[in-house]
Parts: C-alpha cells; sequence; structure tokens
C-alpha cells in the first residue's frame, strides 16, 4: 500500500476493545469494507503482491483460497482481479461432504477448517489470504489443510499483521505478506 492509502486504510480498521471476549482487542473491518475506496486499495495491494516476485500471474499462483469468513470477502475479488478460481476454506460441518479436514488448538478447546474433496487440483500453487495474522494458528492449519489436499503453499497474505503476538514465527516455512503491521 502506498502511504497515504495505508494511512487512509488504516483508519477504516476499528479497534472493538474486549470483544468478543475480554481482553481481546478486536480489528473490525466492516467500515473498511464499506468504503468504496478503501476496498478498492486493499483487493488492489493484494493483487500487486500476488503478481510480484515472480510469485503470481497464472505462472506463480494457480488458485487463490480464503479463511471463513473474513478471507472470503477479501479473497473471492483478488482470485478474480488474477483471473483465477477460489476455494474456500470453511469452518467444520458447513460444506457437503466429502471434505478433507485439520484440527487446531484454540486458546480454550479446538477447531476444524474443511475443504470440498476434488475442488483443489493436485499439484496447485496456492496463495491463502486473510484478513488478521494474530497467533498463525488459523493461518498453520490453512497451510496443512492445502499441503493435505496436494496443494503447493505459494504464499500467505494478510491485511493486518499484529507483531506483539509472533504469528510469523509459526509460518516460517512460507512466504508470508502482511499488507499493514501493529506492534
Ligand atoms: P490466529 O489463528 O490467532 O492467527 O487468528 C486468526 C483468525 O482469527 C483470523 O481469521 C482473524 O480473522 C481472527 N482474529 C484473530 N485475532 C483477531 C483480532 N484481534 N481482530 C480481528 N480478528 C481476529
Amino acid at each position: 500500500l502506498l502511504p497515504e492509502r495505508a494511512t487512509r486504510v488504516r483508519n477504516l480498521i476499528v479497534d472493538v476493545p474486549d470483544f468478543p471476549s475480554p481482553g481481546i482487542l478486536f480489528k473490525d473491518i466492516t467500515p473498511l469494507l464499506a468504503d468504496a475506496q478503501g476496498l478498492a486499495d486493499v483487493i488492489e495491494a493484494f493483487t500487486r503482491l500476488a503478481l510480484a516476485d515472480g510469485r503470481g500471474g497464472t505462472g506463480g499462483i494457480d488458485v487463490v483460497a480464503g479463511m471463513e469468513a473474513r478471507g472470503f470477502l477479501l479473497g473471492t475479488p483478488v482470485a478474480h482481479a488474477l483471473g483465477l478460481g477460489f476455494l474456500p476454506l470453511r469452518k467444520a460441518g458447513k460444506l457437503p461432504p466429502p471434505t478433507e479436514r485439520v484440527s487446531y488448538d484454540l486458546e480454550y478447546g479446538s477447531a476444524a477448517i474443511e475443504l470440498r474433496s476434488g475442488t483443489l487440483t493436485p499439484g496447485a500453487r496456492v496463495l491463502i489470504i486473510d484478513d488478521v495474522l494474530a497467533t498463525g494458528g488459523t493461518a498453520a492449519a490453512a497451510a496443512q489443510l492445502v499441503e493435505q489436499c496436494g496443494g503447493v503453499v505459494a504464499g500467505l497474505a494478510f491485511l493486518l499483521e499484529l507483531e506483539t503476538l509472533h504469528g510469523r514465527d509459526r509460518l516460517a516455512r512460507y512466504n508470508v505478506d502482511t499488507l499493514l503491521r501493529v506492534g
């Protein structure tokens, strides 16, 4: 993101204290999604990233995947802009069978994500997109799911990185890009 655009986009992401539980500072992107210029800037920035470093274009990335639910909102327009398809990585139980599944630990309890069997072409290079990189647990599970289905993780891209949570460390094996960072 160009500096003046980055400031504008940053101001469209609203901090909501103690949501969804006490102690969490929730980064709400709904004002950003509602803003025509902000949305366009973010989709363009993701698209440019995907096309950079020789990773993008139809040569470097074959398909875009996004995490439920905000990864769908950002990932699908990026896939379309790149002329590629989109794979939804859904919370367990939402997709009809057959699916591939990866379970992962949360701070309290566990969660699982699924990909519809047969939608990922084996060997395809996948760009994974989500809004926020926090602890990296969700993104690591997404990358594992892509690999379990025979895909190659070309990279992971996030709108906002919460640097104090060191999610990047869990994704050390991968190319990780973030449009904005907060410490
Ligand atoms: P994590 O697995 O800890 O990296 O969490 C990432 C997932 O949870 C992403 O899908 C985010 O949308 C969401 N998330 C985590 N922390 C926040 C936060 N502070 N504000 C908004 N979304 C968050």
